[in-house]
């Protein structure tokens, strides 16, 4: 629980601190931040020169699979590969078997983080009961059972009135809901995004029309009832606008999105990649560069992965049948770091996307350095260059459409309460 990390290049929007500077953490909070810090004797030190030093990084939108699936992920290899990825601190989606709308299942989750979890496990509880989109969970129970927030991720609360209560009574209580937000007619029975690409493959398309109509409801939800709503995983241009707009006017809208959505395009399908098949779908090369820019000039709030492990029997299939998602909290940092390098973000904008903002958003008293905060720390080199293998990856499971591809810049160090949790 005590720990020195010297000499390293401490990045903390919180603070507005970017200097070089030691960390000490002492039974398991940070005591000091400051220059040639001497520690009690007998303390583990890290040498973080050359290194980057950030407030534990967040990943807000994570599917631990447990309980219920866990032939795709459990609590500990979910969280061992959380740690590899250098996060501190995941939330957990509520589509588990049974799904997390009740106090039973939200403290299940917390119990076995607590005994077999590296890092942080935040549980997020449904939004209707049984994530059936037809009558309100009760989230006050789940906010007591130490639920962060709300959602129905993996579908729409489809009944706006529905969702206009959600918006409403969470206000009430302080607790955030976070949207899938998806038009399912509009869906039908797509299964990547509707184009060139899908036309030229003779697979149904998916239109950006049906994110951006579900977006542009909640944002209008969220103005009417005055109440703070949070949008998972945009992807297209028209969201980003659509999110933009609000913001200016003052509602409070904040939305997330992810590393593949500001890397790879409905190019990456060719071939019936099934590696490529996502909800949303991978999009055009305008509705990348929209994230780019979301990223850069506020609109996007937060890099979250939606991490979402699936076995092989569900991935070696036809494209039509495969399921939805990749796993990412091991290639999320890296592919973040890349928008640094292309100058499109700074390394503040980037911990604060990946760390403060997140914790902001769910309540999180995490997403700092200041003294007297909980003590987890991320150290990352950012000339680190290694590749993506399978067999490296801690996650259960395998599905990313980066195996192969040559990253730079990962976590060396991963630091939960003071304590080393990861190292490369
Ligand atoms: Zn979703």
């Amino acid at each position: 629980m005590n720990l020195l990390i010297k000499g390293g290049r401490v990045i903390d929007p919180s603070q507005g601190i970017d200097a070089n500077l030691d960390v000490l953490i002492a039974d398991g909070v940070v005591l000091e931040l400051g220059q040639g810090l001497a520690a009690p004797e007998g303390t583990p030190a890290i040498d973080a020169s050359g290194l980057i030093v950030t407030p534990g990084l967040i990943d807000m939108h994570v599917h631990l699979r447990d309980p219920g699936l866990e032939y795709k992920e459990d609590i500990a290899t979910g969280s061992r590969s959380a740690a590899a990825g250098g996060f501190t601190s995941v939330a957990c989606m509520p589509n588990t078997s049974p799904v997390i709308d009740s106090k039973a299942i939200a403290s299940y989750i917390i119990n076995k983080a607590k005994s077999e979890a590296l890092v942080n496990v935040f549980p997020i509880g449904c939004i209707t009961k049984g994530g059936k989109g037809e009558s309100l969970a009760e989230m006050g129970e789940l906010k007591e059972a130490g639920c962060v927030g709300v959602s129905d991720d993996g579908k729409p609360v489809c009944n706006s009135e529905l969702m206009r209560r959600a918006l409403e009574y969470a206000k009430g209580i302080g607790i955030a809901v976070i949207s899938h937000s998806e038009d399912l007619a509009l869906v039908g029975e797509g299964v990547m995004n509707e184009g060139f690409v899908s036309t030229e493959l003779g697979l149904k398309g998916i239109p950006w029309a049906a994110e951006d109509i579900a977006v542009a409801r909640e944002v209008y939800l969220a103005e009417f009832a005055g109440a703070p709503v949070h949008i998972a995983h945009i992807s297209t241009v028209g969201s980003a606008r659509i999110i933009r707009n609000a913001k200016a006017r003052g509602v409070k809208a904040t939305c997330e999105t992810a590393p593949h959505y500001f890397t790879l395009t409905d190019e990456a399908v060719r071939g019936y990649e099934t590696n490529a098949k996502m909800n949303p779908p991978l999009r055009s090369a305008a509705d990348v560069e929209a994230m780019k820019a979301g990223l850069a000039d506020g609109t996007i709030d937060a890099i979250a992965t939606d991490h979402a492990p699936h076995h092989p029997d569900e991935k070696d299939v036809e494209f039509n049948v495969a399921l939805n998602g990749i796993v990412g909290l091991e290639t999320s940092l890296p592919l973040s770091l890349k928008l640094v390098e292309e100058g499109r973000l700074d390394l503040n904008q980037l911990v604060s996307l990946m760390s403060c903002t997140p914790a902001k958003i769910l309540g999180l008293d995490r997403g700092t350095l200041k003294v007297g905060a909980v003590g987890d720390v991320t150290v990352i080199d950012p000339a680190k260059e290694w590749q993506v293998e399978a067999a490296k990856l801690e996650s259960k499971s395998k599905n990313s459409p980066f195996l192969g591809w040559k990253m730079k810049g990962r976590a060396v160090y991963t630091v939960v309460k003071g304590q080393v949790v990861y190292q490369a």
